[in-house]
């Protein structure tokens, strides 16, 4: 039987935290046992916001590369490749941009939200505006038929079958040219980050995959907890504990969950106990994880091979899917397009 297709793709912008294993890679790595998956490092859509400061994006990837392999995506399994070094996406942004309104993009709530948060950057920029476009392209470059995305993706993922909409509109007299994709939503709770803000790169707040156990420990050692609790002495209350909700996702022990509930709400245990339980269960979760990636460190070449391969494969689908766009869109296909 076919395998339902799946595309997701991350920002190449640096080390990736406990939030993108949480709230994304967990089930990206169960997913690619059952579904035909393609993840992508987007190094292009990272240039519409980090343009100015482009220097790293190369290195960037392969931190991404080497997060993604360490925490149990597998080449042999996912096509995994940089955006870039699949031209059809480039393409496929074009021939999408012929046909998608300005108003729909001056209107998304993430242009909006960001052109007002990250005022030091001037993101006023025919690119940045048309993110949504470039992200509608990854998707349907390989007909995806699944989106595993986050809540914050809701609207770009909204935007996209609009747009997909449109263009079998425009395009394919009536037949569905592209598929329509479907979200599929990661039903993860939001993992604070140690300041009890979301874990967010750009807050300095973030515990990385990659993060020694000894630094990892430095940073819970002195992580926000429930600010009522000044005092050994002082009893807590766990809804109001960013590590709470950390244990939450990755406590797995209920017994032990229990328990440190009610020891924070009695004060028979102290916030460093609770801490240190913790940072066990982060410990154990990530041995295995750091091990795959020192292996992977050790050979930089077969790092290169899987993203040669990765695009590869990745672009025999994109040329099929592009070899049906031309002619639908009144072009000449080439003829000596490889498929
Ligand atoms: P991008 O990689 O596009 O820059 P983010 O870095 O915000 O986007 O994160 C990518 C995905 O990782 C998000 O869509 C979300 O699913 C997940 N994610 C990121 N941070 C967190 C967090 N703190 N808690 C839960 N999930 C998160």
């Amino acid at each position: 039987m076919k395998k339902c297709r799946v595309f997701s793709g991350m920002r190449a912008t640096g080390l990736l935290h406990l939030g993108h294993l949480a709230g994304a890679l967990t089930n990206w790595v169960k997913l690619q046992e059952d579904h035909d998956c393609y993840y992508s490092i987007v190094d292009w859509h990272a240039l519409m916001s980090n343009y100015a400061d482009s220097a790293e994006t190369g290195k960037f990837c392969k931190d991404v590369l080497l997060d993604w392999l360490s925490v149990g995506l597998d080449p042999e399994k996912s096509c995994i490749f940089i955006q870039s070094h699949v031209p059809q996406h480039a393409e496929l942004f074009l021939a999408l941009s012929m046909i998608a309104p300005l108003g729909w993009l001056y209107r998304n709530p993430t242009y909006k939200e960001q052109i007002e948060n990250l005022q030091n950057k001037d993101l006023s920029t025919f690119a940045f505006l048309g993110y949504p476009v470039l992200m509608a392209a990854d998707i349907l470059l390989y007909r995806a038929e699944k989106v595993p995305v986050g809540e914050d993706q809701s609207a770009h993922m909204e935007l996209s079958r609009e747009i997909v909409r449109r263009f079998n509109h425009f395009f394919g007299g009536g037949k569905e040219i592209l598929p329509e994709p479907q979200t599929l939503l990661t039903p993860t709770p939001k993992v604070p980050g140690t300041d009890g803000r979301k874990m967010s790169k750009s807050y300095g707040n973030s515990l990385y995959i990659s993060e020694s156990p000894e630094s990892m420990w430095n940073k819970l050692r002195v992580m926000i907890t429930d600010p009522a609790r000044e005092k050994r002495t002082d009893k807590g209350d766990p809804d109001k504990c960013p590590v709470w909700d950390i244990h939450k996702v990755f406590n797995k022990d209920m017994g032990q969950r229990a328990e440190i509930d009610k020891g924070c709400r009695t004060a028979g245990i102290g916030c460093v106990d609770c801490k240190k339980m913790l940072n066990a269960h982060i410990a154990s979760m990530m041995e295995p994880i750091h091990e795959r990636r020192a292996r992977y460190e050790k050979d930089p070449n077969t790092l290169d091979d899987i993203l040669a391969n990765g695009a590869k494969r990745a672009e025999r689908t994109a040329t099929e899917t592009m070899s049906d766009i031309y002619p639908a869109m009144g072009l000449i296909s080439r003829a000596d397009r490889v498929v």
